[in-house]
């Protein structure tokens, strides 16, 4: 049964957005989705009174849900647009496809573990958020949605996987932390009219490992 969503809730996600902003968040679509989504229905009920503050937490499978200022600071780069054709690698629990799709996306998102892909398949048809739910592996991207306008990787990846770049359209964004298994540098890539992409380097993060083909 799916938990309410309370008067105290929805405080607690107005305070979490004030400190959202304070910590840099500056996109008013990026900050409305964070007040909508009810982030303590994608964790487990033991965290449910911690869930809205600026934390990651385990979800099984060795997993984690990404601390919202990650997924805030993520969505603010993919610049999301009313039907831009999203892909997420990473699904994990769901929370940052809801804050896409409540942001209008037409998404389609993979998950490597079989078990976190069954449970948050189930949870956001629940909830009513609609997605293409792909089980496998997303370093080589899910061609048969593509191309895409904007791409998301929520797990730390040694490389930029090639796959991901062909599969993104022109003037598309790729949103991908890169480094080693402690620490990543966020990327945006640009997809040029000419082919080319343009490599943007930002802040450090530290992401459980993007898993795959074209990963570790
Ligand atoms: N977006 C998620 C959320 O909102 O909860 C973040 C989940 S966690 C930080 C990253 C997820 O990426 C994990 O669930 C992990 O199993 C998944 N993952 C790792 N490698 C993957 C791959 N090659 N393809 C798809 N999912 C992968």
């Amino acid at each position: 049964m799916i938990e309410k969503d309370t008067y105290k809730d929805k405080g607690a996600r107005r305070l979490l957005v004030e400190e959202l902003k304070q910590k840099g968040i500056i996109d008013t679509g990026v900050l409305n989705a964070i007040l909508q989504v009810p982030r303590h229905l994608f964790i487990h009920k033991d965290f449910r009174f911690h869930a809205y503050q600026d934390k990651a937490f385990p979800i099984g499978e060795g997993q984690t849900i990404s601390q919202p200022y990650t997924v805030a600071y993520q969505t603010q780069l993919l610049h999301i647009e009313t039907n831009d054709r999203v892909l997420e690698i990473g699904t994990g629990s769901g929370y940052q496809a809801a804050v896409l799709i409540q942001m209008g996306a037409v998404l389609t998102t993979i998950e490597r573990q079989e078990k976190l892909y069954q449970k948050t398949k189930k949870l956001l048809t629940q909830l009513e958020y609609k997605a293409n739910f792909i089980a496998g592996d997303g370093s080589i991207g899910y061609a048969a949605n593509g191309p895409y306008d904007k791409i998301i990787v929520t797990a730390g990846a040694p490389r930029v996987p090639e796959a991901l770049l062909q599969q993104l359209k022109v003037g598309g964004i790729l949103i991908i932390p890169v480094g080693n298994n402690l620490v990543q540098t966020m990327h945006t890539l640009i997809k040029k009219a000419d082919g080319n992409i343009e490599d943007i380097s930002l802040d450090q993060f530290r992401f459980v490992p993007l898993i795959g083909n074209q990963a570790w």
